[in-house]
C-alpha cells in the first residue's frame, strides 16, 4: 500500500496507490471498514488524458463500474458527466470544494504534494462517525506512466487503464488491499496479473454490499464432519469440517477435551458446502482439516471442539463428543509387528471380530465396522486380552 499525503480534509482520510510486481500467496479478501451507505454512490467522470493513446477512457471508467455493480444487488455506484477535479477541497491542492463530489481524473501531481513513480494511481476515501463514506476520489498517475487499454500480460511502461480503474473501484466501495492469495486477484498491491473482478474481489464486495439473503443469515455458521458425534475414533485420521462466515474468517482454533491444541488449517475446496449455502461469500473454500493420532489418547470419551473467527472479531464453535480406542503403542512403525492369531468371524451385518490379535507385544480382540463418515472399514473396539 502506498500512502500519500498528508491529508487533513474532514474526519479520516484513507489513500491508496497501486505498485508494481511481486506476487505472495494465502487467501481472502480484506475490507477496511466504511462503506457506502444504502450502497448508493455517485462519481463524475469526465476523463481525458492528454498523455495517452486515443482511448475512450470514460467507457472504460463506466465498464469497471458495471463490474462492480453486478456484484451486488446492493451496489448501485452511478456514473455522471461532469468535469470535476478529485483533489477539490483537499488543503494543498488550491482546487476549490466542489459540495463533496467523488471525482475521478489523470494528474501529474496528487493535490499538491508530487506524484510518486511507483504509485500508478490513488484512492482518497473519507468517511463519517458511523463507517459511512461520504467522499472518494480517484487519482490516474499520467506524469511516469503511459495509459492504454489491453486485456493480457501487464506492461510495466503502459498502464491497462481498465484493470487499475476497476481496482481502484474496488477501493472507492470500501475493500483493502488482498496481498495473501495464491491465485491473482485484481484487488492485489502489486500484482496485476488478475486483469478484471475475480471470485474474491466479488466475494469481498458481497460481504460489504450483502444480498438480503446473507443479511439475514447468521453471522457464521461451522460443522465438525469428523469425528462424528459417538463416533469411535482410533488411528491417525483427520479431524474435520467447513465454517463459513458473512465476513471473511482469519482463522480457526481447535480444542482437545478443553486444552488448546494450535490452529486447523481453513479454506480447502468445498463445492457442497457451496451448493447449500451459497449466500455466504467463500462458502467453496470453507474446508478445514487436520490429521491426528487418536492412540496418543487414552481410550475413552473425549469431546473435541472448533472454533472459527472472522476478521472483526466475531466468533462459532461447535463441539462433539466421541470416543478412541487404541492398542497401547500409540504408532506401531512395522506391519510386521501386527499378526492375526486367532480367528475371525463376521459378527454382525458390517462387522468383523478378529478374536486374537498381537500388536506389538500386546493380545486384543477388535471389532471392525463399516464405517459412514470415513467411508471406510475401521477399529470399532479394541479390547485387551
Ligand atoms: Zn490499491
Amino acid at each position: 500500500m502506498k500512502f500519500i499525503g498528508p491529508l487533513t480534509k474532514p474526519l479520516l482520510t484513507f489513500t491508496s496507490g497501486i505498485l508494481l510486481l511481486t506476487p505472495s500467496l494465502g487467501h481472502g479478501f480484506e475490507l477496511w471498514g466504511p462503506k457506502w451507505k444504502n450502497g448508493e454512490a455517485d462519481i463524475y467522470i469526465n476523463l481525458n488524458n492528454p498523455n495517452g493513446t486515443n482511448v475512450d477512457w470514460d467507457k472504460h471508467m463506466r465498464r469497471a463500474i458495471d463490474a462492480w455493480n453486478n456484484t451486488s444487488t446492493e451496489l448501485h455506484i452511478t456514473a455522471k458527466s461532469g468535469d470535476y477535479h478529485p483533489c477539490a477541497g483537499y488543503p494543498g491542492s488550491g482546487i476549490p470544494e466542489d459540495g463533496n463530489r467523488n471525482s475521478t481524473g489523470f494528474s501529474k501531481e496528487y493535490c499538491g504534494t508530487a506524484i510518486d513513480e511507483d504509485t500508478i494511481a490513488v484512492t482518497s476515501s473519507l468517511w463519517d462517525e458511523d463507517l459511512n463514506l461520504t467522499e472518494s476520489d480517484i487519482t490516474f498517475n499520467n506524469n511516469h506512466y503511459a495509459w492504454s487499454q489491453y486485456n493480457g500480460k501487464p506492461i510495466a511502461s503502459t498502464r491497462d487503464f481498465y484493470r487499475i480503474a476497476a481496482h481502484e473501484l474496488g477501493h472507492f466501495i470500501g475493500l483493502d488491499h488482498e496481498d495473501n492469495t495464491l491465485t491473482p486477484v485484481l484487488m492485489h498491491t502489486y500484482d496485476e496479473t488478475a486483469a478484471d473482478l475475480t471470485q474474491d474481489d466479488i466475494n469481498g464486495a458481497r460481504s460489504i454490499y450483502p444480498s438480503p439473503a446473507l443479511a439475514a443469515a447468521p453471522k457464521m455458521q461451522l460443522n465438525i464432519e469428523e469425528p462424528a458425534p459417538g463416533q469411535i475414533a482410533s488411528g491417525v485420521s483427520n479431524i474435520r469440517g467447513w465454517a463459513i462466515a458473512k465476513r471473511e474468517i482469519s482463522h480457526t482454533e481447535i480444542f482437545l477435551d478443553n486444552k488448546p491444541i494450535g490452529l486447523i488449517p481453513h479454506g480447502s475446496t468445498r463445492n457442497d458446502v457451496a451448493n447449500v449455502h451459497s449466500v455466504y461469500p467463500s462458502a467453496g473454500s470453507s474446508g478445514f482439516s487436520m490429521i491426528y493420532n487418536w492412540g496418543l489418547l487414552n481410550p475413552g470419551n473425549h469431546t473435541i471442539k472448533v472454533i472459527a473467527h472472522d476478521k472483526i472479531g466475531n466468533t462459532v464453535q461447535k463441539s462433539v463428543n466421541f470416543t478412541t480406542t487404541s492398542v497401547s503403542n500409540p504408532y506401531i512403525n512395522n506391519s510386521n509387528k501386527v499378526r492375526i492369531n486367532g480367528t475371525a468371524e463376521v459378527s454382525g451385518n458390517n462387522t468383523i471380530t478378529l478374536n486374537d490379535v498381537n500388536a506389538d507385544g500386546g493380545n486384543y480382540r477388535m471389532v471392525i465396522e463399516w464405517n459412514v463418515g470415513t467411508q471406510q472399514w475401521a477399529i470399532k473396539t479394541i479390547q485387551a486380552k
